[in-house]
């Protein structure tokens, strides 16, 4: 069987020069005589694959010198508990409330402080960003944090809430690197890669350096210490080797094709075709409120939970693969991170109609 294009909200599709690249290194990375699996994390070899990641990312992203850049394990659930623990000094912090996601970080945060939510879209079923411009921060909170593009329910924020002088922390796991974003507006940025960089098992955390601080919570396990991570560069204990491996493939595929720009065109042609279709069409519906969609993540309906059962397994047989929606939306969900081919979003959007036109 050949590949599919393979719309999973996460793992998911990753570039097909990347995979035939670690394919070519598999038994003998750079004449190594050996896999990247197989060698230690303290090698030569290795210290230059993370040390090129780590230089490739802050050219595409440009993060500015005083940020760390971590490669952590936990999955961005870990993040979750390591943020309230490394970045709560008053105890206090903001949590916009717009998805599943930024709702469990919400609840993390109550165990180690006092996290109040100050604005939530839970109302209409998370289809909508709240509206940042009206929402009053607390002055002595922590940390303002958001959940910038919400995977399940396919939003994004329109803009970024302005906190003045409070850190924002955003949880970018199912955007990262889908086009460019300004990283001094930010006081840490984090996500896990397995949405759109690369493997599952890293998590990548952009870190200001004023909040990479000694007087933590002092419970916070010293693995889970921006400070350990940051003074050991990753390397307090063993990284997950491989998959910082192929995020690096991913780091120069996307500077390969232009960068973050070049990235942000084609995210934004491949959505408006999916778009401009469900606009049209008089059997599928997108759930997210026009204001807000995702350029990553495009939930949408027939109304009628039978039909949408048969497009599922119906679209399997056209190579279109995990597109099943998320239970808390139902329908579908058509992940169309970087790497899914623009060819990929045409055959979906194909068959919607093949299928409209069957079911009309
Ligand atoms: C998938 C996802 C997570 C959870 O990631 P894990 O690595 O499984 O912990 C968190 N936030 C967002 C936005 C996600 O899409």
């Amino acid at each position: 069987m050949g590949r599919v294009y393979n719309f999973s909200a996460g793992p998911a599709v990753l570039p097909e020069e990347v995979l035939r690249e670690a394919q070519a290194g598999m038994l003998d990375y750079n004449g190594t005589g050996m896999s990247v699996m197989e060698m230690s994390h303290r090698s030569a070899a290795f210290a230059d694959i993370i040390e090129t990641a780590e230089r490739d990312i802050r050219d595409l992203m440009q993060i500015p010198d005083n940020y760390h850049v971590l490669f952590l394990q936990g999955g961005a659930t870990q993040q979750f508990a390591a943020i309230p623990m490394n970045l709560m000094r008053n105890g206090k912090a903001d949590y916009i409330v717009s998805g599943s996601w930024s709702k469990k970080a919400f609840k993390e945060a109550k165990l180690y402080g006092d996290a109040r939510c100050v604005a939530s879209s839970e109302d209409e079923n998370f289809s909508y960003v709240p509206d940042v411009d009206a929402i009053e921060f607390s002055p002595d909170a922590d940390y303002v944090y958001i959940c910038q593009n919400e995977t399940i329910y396919g939003t994004k924020y329109p803009k970024l809430p302005d906190t003045g002088s409070i850190p924002l922390v955003s949880d970018v796991s199912s955007m990262f690197l889908s086009e460019p974003i300004d990283v001094a507006d930010y006081g840490v940025i984090y996500g896990g890669v397995q949405k759109n960089v690369g493997p599952a098992g890293v998590v990548i955390a952009i870190v200001r350096d004023d909040l990479v601080r000694e007087d933590v919570n002092p419970l916070t396990p010293t693995i889970m210490r921006y400070t350990t991570q940051a003074e050991a560069k990753s390397l307090s204990n063993t990284p997950p080797c491989w998959g910082i491996y192929v995020c690096g493939l991913v780091f120069k595929w996307l500077k390969g094709l232009g960068g973050l720009d070049a990235m942000k065109k084609i995210n934004e042609d491949k959505a408006a075709i999916l778009y401009d279709f469900l606009d049209q069409s008089k059997l599928f519906e997108g759930t997210a409120d026009a204001s807000c969609r995702s350029l990553m993540n495009v939930p949408f309906v027939t109304g009628d939970a039978d039909l949408d059962a048969l497009f599922v397994s119906e679209a399997k047989d056209h190579g279109i693969q995990s597109i099943k929606g998320h239970r808390s939306v139902g329908g579908m969900r058509a992940s169309i991170y970087n790497a899914m081919p623009k060819a990929g979003v045409q055959a979906l959007v194909d068959f919607m109609a093949q299928f409209e036109r069957d079911h009309s």
